[in-house]
């Protein structure tokens, strides 16, 4: 059980830059290879840029091609929460933290590893913090 984090509209917006409210508060999108960890190669963990929940693991992360940070799984199975999104004429599978319900990104089922997913997550939404 991950224990929820619950901040009023203008919490968030102090807590957060305006491009990181956008995305996370209002399910935005940032354009892509404009991200700051679409290309970030180092080892490390991705938290939550809205509560530090530890999110992906940069061992899954992969170059997809995308645009945005791809990984093949979640860090743990009940550290993000996946939605049926229905917005802009498409049916995607959204993925938001499980912690404060902040978006992330979506999950396509065309990645590489053996369950065949693909997080597509914005930089945005992400702090990396840097293996010691
Ligand atoms: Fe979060």
């Amino acid at each position: 059980m991950t224990d929820k984090l619950t901040l009023t509209d203008a919490e968030w917006r102090e807590r957060l830059t305006p491009e990181q409210y956008q995305i996370l508060r209002h399910g935005g999108t940032e354009r892509a290879f404009t991200g700051k960890y679409e290309s970030n190669k180092a080892p490390g963990m991705y938290l939550c840029a809205g509560c530090g929940t530890p999110l992906f693991s940069s061992e899954t992360k992969y170059n997809s091609g995308s645009g945005w940070p791809s990984y093949t799984s979640p860090v743990a199975a009940d550290a993000v929460d996946e939605h049926v999104d229905h917005s802009h004429g498409m049916v995607r599978t959204e993925v938001r933290c499980a912690t404060c319900e902040g978006h992330l990104g979506h999950v396509f089922p065309d990645g590489p590893g053996p369950d065949g997913l693909r997080y597509c997550i914005n930089s945005a939404s992400l702090d990396f913090k840097p293996k010691d």
